[in-house]
C-alpha cells in the first residue's frame, strides 16, 4: 500500500513536472522567504535565466528596477491579505533589454495557516502592451481624423419595438464637426437617444427624425439639402446605413455655397424675367448674352445675337461724339446712363433707355459690360405727343398760338442780329362761315386741313405757318432783305388758299384775305402789336374786297392814334360845347318818304376841325364821362326836333346809345326825364339804336331796358345787326322793333355771294320775327336796287345822303327825290333768287379779275367757263329753268364772250401789255349779261312767267 501510495505520488508528482515544464506561462515557485526554489521551462525562456541561476535567490532579480517601493509594498499588502495579487511589473530580461511582465502570484499556506510559498506565474505580454499601444495611437489617430472631418458624422444604432419597426435611434459615436455644424455641442453625447438630444434643443426645422426614419425603413441611402431657420443655415444630409442595426448621418454645412446658388438663381431669374433688355458683352464688345426681354425688344434672337458687337443695333443717329463720351465714362466711372436710339431688327428706330456698367475682374480690369435698358418709345412718343398738342393745332397739325408766340420772338429777334425783315401776315378765309352752314363743319374741317397744307407748302422751310382760330393763320416770314422780298410769298398764299379743293367730290373755293406787317419799325414794337396791326391790315384786306392783301400802315397807324384825344381833353370839349350833332336821313327808297334821321355826334375841335366818332368815343367807351356825353346827345336831338317842327320839319330822329349808358341804373327815368323838358316832343318820334353786340353782352338787362323804354313809348333799333352772331332765341328776347343791317354786308352784297345770302337771310329774318329791317351804307343805286329786289325798302347810306349839319335837313328833305330805278323794283319771288345771285357771282368774278390785273390778287379767279359759279348755275339751275327763255340764251352766249375776253385780257397782261381798252369791253359783256339777268328776274317775277316756269320744270331735260 504505502509502495503503492508513493507510486501513486510519484506518478502524481511526474504528472505535475510534466505540467509544470509544458506550461506555456513561467512559473516559479519561491520559500516561505521568498527565494526561488524551482522554475520551468517557460521561466527560462521568458526570463532568460536558466533553474541554477535563480535556485535560492530573490525573484526581485527579475525586476527592472523602475518600480516604485510603494509599488511593491501595496502588492505585498494585497498578496498577504488576499493571498493572491495580479498585476504588471516592468522586468529585465538577463540579456538586460526589458519586458512587461504580467504576474500573477498565490500565497499557500501550511495546515497552521503560516506562509509556505509562493507560487509566481509570469507571461511576457511586452507585445500585448505594444498592440494596444499602438491601437490607441491608432485610435487617436483615427479620432483625430473623424472629429476633424469637414462632413459631421453621427452613427447611430437603430431602436426597435417588439415588431422590429425603428422608433427610436441611440447615438454611437459623433465627431466634433457634427456637434459644431448641427449646433448641438456639448449637448452630443454617445449613448442619448435621438428623441432626449433633439427635441426642443433648436428651433431647428431640420427634420432630422423623419430623415432617419425614411432611411431606416428603406435602408437606401438618402441625400437632401435641408434648412434650418433656427440656425438660418442649410445643410446637405447623407443618411446611410452602414449595418443592418445601424446608420450614420454625413452633414454638411452649405450654407455658404447654397446662399451664394441663391444669388445666382435670383441673378439668372432677374436675367430671365426681367422686363428690361440685358445684353452682356466681352470687353471687346463681343456679345455674350441676351436675355429675353433683349429679343422681345430688339427682334433679335439669342442665337442671332450673340457673338455680334451692339453695333448691330445702331440707328445712326447718334454721332461718333456721342460714342466716344459712352467709353469715356465707362472707362473712368465704370457705368454710363442715357438715352440711345437703335433700330431693331425689323429696321423701326426706337428709343431705349441704357445703363451700362463695365464688370470688373480681380485685377481690376474690364470682364464684361452690361447693359440694361427699356423701350422708351411709347413714353417718348407720348411725351412728343403731349408737347405736339401743346403746341400744334389738333385739326391741321400747324403750330397753334402758342408756338406762334415762341417762333415769332425768335423770328424778332433773329431779325434783329441779322439786321433783316421780317413779316407777319394775318390771313382770314373769305366765306369759310358760308362753306361751314352750307355744307357742315366735317366738310369744313377738311377744306381747313387741305388749304392749310397748300399754304404751309407755299411758303419756305424757315417759314411759321400758325393756325390761331377758325379760319385765322398767322404766317411769319423771317430772313427777308425787305418788305418787298415778303410780296411774291404773300402771293402764294393767297393763290393756294385761292385754289379749288375737291372734298369727296365737292367742289370748294374760297379766297383769303391777308393782313401784313413788317418788323422791326420806326418805333419798337412787341409781338403781339404786330400780331394786332397784322389783324387790323387783314381787315383792311377784307373791306377792300377779299381775295387781296393789305399792308398795315405804321405811319397812318400812328397818326390816327395820334388823334385820341385825352379823357381830360373830351370833358373840356362838353363844357365848351365844342360837340355838334350831325343828321343822317334815313328813307323809305320805294316811296322816297323821309322817314327820319340818325343822330350823329361830331367833335368840333377849334384846332383839328370836325372829328368822327371813331376818334374821341373809344377812348370814353368805359368811363363815366360817355355817359355825360349821351345824355347830351339825346337832349340836342330833341332839341333839334323841337327846331326843325319849328321850321316846319316834323322828323323822327334816333340816336346812338353806348353800352355803358343803357347799363346805367336810372336809365329810363333819366329818359324820361329828358323827353319831360320837351313836351312837344312825342317819345314815339325817338328812337334809340343800341349795337347788337352790348345787346348781346347782357341780353336780360337790356332787354328790360328796352321793355321799360317802350313803356313810355320810345323803340328800339339794333345797330350793325349781322356784326354780333344773335341767335334766333335772343333776337326773339330782345323788344326791338328795328333790325339795321350793318353796312359791312351791305357794301359787298353786290359782288359778293356770301354777304348777298347774309343780306337776305337777315331780311328773311326781320319779316319772320315782325321786326321792321333798315340797311346801312346803302352807297349806290345799284344797292338799293338790289335791297328793293329782297323786300329791304329802308335804307341809310352816302347813296342817299351824307351826314349833314342840322340847318341843311329842311332843304334836303324838300328837294330830295328817290332814283327812278328804285320806284318800278319790284319785290323778286323766292324763285328768282338764283339770278341775284348769279349776278353777284359774275360781278365778284370781274371784281377779281380786275384786282388781279391790278396787282391786288395773285391768283386769276377760275378761267374755265364751266367751272366758275355763274357758268355752273348756267350749265345747271339756269338751263333747266329758262333754257326757252331768249334771254337765257344771251347770258350763255355773253358769258362764253366774257370768259374768251378775259383770256385774252390775261395773255395782254401776261405779255406786259396795258389791258385798259378791253377791260372796258369786259364791263360792257357783263351790264350786257346783267342786263339780260334783271330780264330773266322781272319775268320770273310776274305771275303769268310763274306758271310758265312751272310747265318748263315739267320738261324732262333731255
Ligand atoms: P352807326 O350807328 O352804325 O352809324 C352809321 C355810321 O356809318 C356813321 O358813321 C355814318 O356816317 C356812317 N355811314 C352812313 N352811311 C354810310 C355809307 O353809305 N357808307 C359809309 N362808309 N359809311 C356810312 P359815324 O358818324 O362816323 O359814326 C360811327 C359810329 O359811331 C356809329 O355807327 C355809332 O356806333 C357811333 N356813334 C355815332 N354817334 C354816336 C353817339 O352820339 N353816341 C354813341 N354812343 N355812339 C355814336
Ligand atoms: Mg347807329
Ligand atoms: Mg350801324
Amino acid at each position: 500500500v504505502l509502495i503503492d501510495q508513493r507510486a501513486e505520488a510519484f506518478h502524481l508528482m511526474t504528472l505535475n513536472a510534466k505540467v509544470f515544464d509544458a506550461s506555456m506561462e513561467g512559473i516559479l515557485i519561491c520559500d516561505a522567504n521568498n527565494h526561488i526554489m524551482a522554475v520551468n521551462a517557460a521561466f527560462h525562456q521568458i526570463t532568460g535565466y536558466s533553474a541554477s541561476e535563480v535556485q535560492g535567490i530573490n525573484p526581485r532579480l527579475l525586476a527592472s528596477g523602475r518600480q516604485d517601493h510603494l509599488y511593491f509594498a501595496n502588492m505585498w499588502q494585497l498578496l498577504l491579505s488576499n493571498d493572491h495579487w495580479q498585476g504588471e511589473l516592468e522586468n529585465r530580461h538577463a540579456n538586460g533589454s526589458t519586458y512587461c511582465a504580467r504576474m500573477t502570484i498565490t500565497l499557500s499556506r501550511d495546515s497552521a495557516g503560516n506562509p509556505q510559498h509562493f507560487i509566481g506565474n509570469i507571461v511576457d505580454v511586452t507585445a500585448v502592451k505594444q498592440m494596444e499601444k499602438a491601437l490607441r495611437q491608432s485610435e487617436h489617430r483615427y479620432r483625430a481624423l473623424f472629429d476633424n472631418m469637414q462632413h459631421g458624422f453621427a452613427l447611430h444604432e437603430i431602436v426597435t419595438d417588439e415588431s422590429g419597426t425603428p422608433v427610436n435611434y441611440r447615438l454611437l459615436a459623433a465627431n466634433r464637426t457634427y456637434a459644431e455644424v448641427t449646433g448641438f455641442g456639448s449637448k452630443i453625447i454617445v449613448g442619448r437617444l435621438v428623441t432626449e438630444l433633439f427635441p426642443g434643443v433648436h428651433e431647428d426645422k431640420v427634420d432630422w427624425i423623419g430623415i432617419f426614419g425614411k432611411v431606416a425603413l428603406s435602408g437606401v441611402p438618402h441625400r437632401m439639402e435641408s434648412y434650418s431657420e433656427g440656425l438660418d443655415k442649410w445643410f446637405d444630409v447623407v443618411a446611410y446605413r452602414p449595418m443592418v442595426r445601424q446608420f450614420a448621418v454625413l452633414v454638411s454645412d452649405i450654407t455658404v455655397r447654397k446662399k451664394s446658388e441663391e444669388k445666382l438663381h435670383l441673378a439668372a431669374s432677374v436675367f430671365a424675367n426681367s422686363r428690361e433688355g440685358i445684353m452682356i458683352t466681352a470687353p471687346d464688345g463681343t456679345i455674350i448674352d441676351v436675355n429675353d426681354a433683349f429679343t422681345n425688344i430688339t427682334g433679335y434672337s439669342h442665337d442671332e445675337i450673340v457673338g455680334q458687337t451692339p453695333r448691330i443695333l445702331s440707328s445712326g443717329r447718334q454721332s461718333k461724339a456721342f460714342y466716344t463720351a459712352l467709353w469715356q465714362d465707362l472707362h473712368t466711372k465704370g457705368h454710363w446712363y442715357g438715352e440711345v436710339w437703335n433700330r431693331r431688327k425689323s429696321g423701326d428706330v426706337y428709343a431705349e433707355m441704357q445703363t451700362i456698367s463695365t464688370v470688373l475682374n480681380d485685377d481690376g480690369h474690364a470682364q464684361h459690360f452690361v447693359s440694361l435698358f427699356s423701350d422708351v418709345t411709347a413714353s417718348k412718343e407720348h411725351e412728343q405727343k403731349l408737347q405736339h398738342i401743346a403746341h400744334y393745332d389738333a385739326l391741321t397739325n400747324l403750330p397753334n398760338r402758342v408756338l406762334l408766340g415762341d417762333r415769332l420772338h425768335q423770328g424778332m429777334a433773329q431779325t434783329l442780329r441779322h439786321g433783316n425783315k421780317l413779316a407777319v401776315a394775318f390771313l382770314d378765309l373769305d366765306a369759310f362761315k358760308a362753306v361751314n352752314d352750307t355744307h357742315g363743319h366735317e366738310v369744313g374741317d377738311e377744306l381747313l386741313i387741305a388749304l392749310s397744307g397748300r399754304m404751309r407748302n407755299a411758303l419756305r422751310e424757315g417759314d411759321t405757318l400758325a393756325r390761331i382760330g377758325g379760319d385765322e393763320f398767322v404766317a411769319v416770314l423771317g430772313d427777308l432783305a425787305d418788305a418787298a422780298a415778303s410780296l411774291p410769298l404773300l402771293s402764294r398764299l393767297l393763290s393756294a388758299a385761292a385754289q379749288p379743293v375737291d372734298i369727296h367730290g365737292l367742289e370748294l373755293q374760297v379766297s383769303a384775305s391777308l393782313g401784313v406787317t413788317f418788323f422791326p419799325q420806326s418805333e419798337d414794337v412787341e409781338a403781339d402789336q404786330l400780331l394786332r396791326q397784322a389783324d387790323q391790315a387783314m381787315y383792311q384786306a377784307k373791306i377792300a374786297g377779299k381775295n387781296r392783301y393789305h399792308i398795315f400802315d405804321a405811319e397812318l397807324d400812328r397818326s390816327v392814334r395820334g388823334q385820341h384825344e385825352s379823357i381830360e381833353r373830351i370833358r373840356l370839349a362838353l363844357s365848351e360845347h365844342e360837340f355838334v350833332l350831325y343828321y343822317q336821313p334815313k328813307v323809305n327808297m320805294r316811296s322816297g318818304k323821309l322817314i327820319g334821321a340818325e343822330a350823329l355826334i361830331r367833335w368840333q375841335h377849334p384846332e383839328k376841325g370836325l372829328l368822327s366818332p371813331a376818334v374821341f368815343l373809344p377812348v370814353i367807351e368805359d368811363h363815366p364821362l360817355a355817359i355825360e356825353i349821351g345824355e347830351w346827345v339825346i337832349a340836342a336831338a330833341l332839341a333839334q326836333m323841337v327846331q326843325w317842327r319849328q321850321a316846319g320839319l316834323r322828323l323822327p330822329v334816333s340816336v346812338n346809345i353806348g353800352a355803358r349808358q343803357l347799363q346805367q341804373l336810372n336809365f329810363t327815368q333819366r329818359l324820361a326825364a329828358l323827353l319831360a323838358a320837351q313836351p312837344d316832343i312825342s317819345p314815339g318820334d325817338l328812337e334809340l339804336e343800341v349795337l347788337e353786340t352790348s345787346a348781346l353782352e347782357d341780353i336780360a338787362g337790356v332787354s328790360r331796358v328796352i321793355q321799360a323804354c317802350r313803356d313810355i313809348g320810345v323803340k328800339f333799333a339794333l345797330d350793325d345787326f349781322g356784326t354780333g352772331y344773335s341767335s334766333l332765341t335772343y333776337l326773339k328776347r330782345l323788344p326791338v322793333t328795328m333790325l339795321k343791317i350793318d353796312q359791312s354786308f351791305v357794301r359787298n352784297m353786290l359782288d359778293d355771294p356770301d354777304d348777298l345770302a347774309i343780306l337776305q337771310g337777315v331780311i328773311g329774318l326781320a319779316s319772320a320775327f315782325r321786326r321792321e329791317v333798315i340797311a346801312e351804307g346803302v352807297e349806290t343805286v345799284a344797292h338799293g336796287a338790289l335791297l328793293l329786289q329782297l323786300g329791304c325798302e329802308l335804307a341809310q347810306g352816302y347813296g342817299i345822303a351824307r351826314p349833314m349839319a342840322p340847318d341843311h335837313m329842311p332843304a334836303w328833305a324838300a328837294a330830295w327825290r328817290p332814283d327812278a330805278a328804285w320806284q318800278n323794283q319790284a319785290v323778286i319771288g323766292k324763285e328768282a333768287l338764283p339770278l341775284l345771285f348769279a349776278g353777284a357771282d359774275l360781278r365778284a368774278w370781274v371784281a377779281s379779275l380786275a384786282s388781279f390785273l391790278r396787282g391786288d390778287r395773285v391768283a386769276l379767279p377760275t378761267m374755265d367757263v364751266h367751272e366758275c359759279q355763274i357758268g355752273q348755275w348756267i350749265a345747271t339751275e339756269g338751263l333747266l329753268l329758262y333754257r326757252w327763255n331768249p334771254a337765257y340764251t344771251v347770258v350763255a352766249a355773253t358769258h362764253q364772250a366774257i370768259h374768251d375776253l378775259a383770256a385774252e385780257i390775261v395773255q395782254i397782261h401776261e405779255a406786259g401789255q396795258p389791258t385798259q381798252d378791253r377791260w372796258a369791253e369786259i364791263l360792257t359783256l357783263r351790264d350786257l349779261l346783267l342786263g339780260q339777268l334783271e330780264v330773266l328776274i322781272r319775268e320770273s317775277t310776274s305771275p303769268e312767267i310763274d306758271n310758265d316756269i312751272c310747265e318748263i320744270r315739267a320738261v324732262p331735260l333731255m
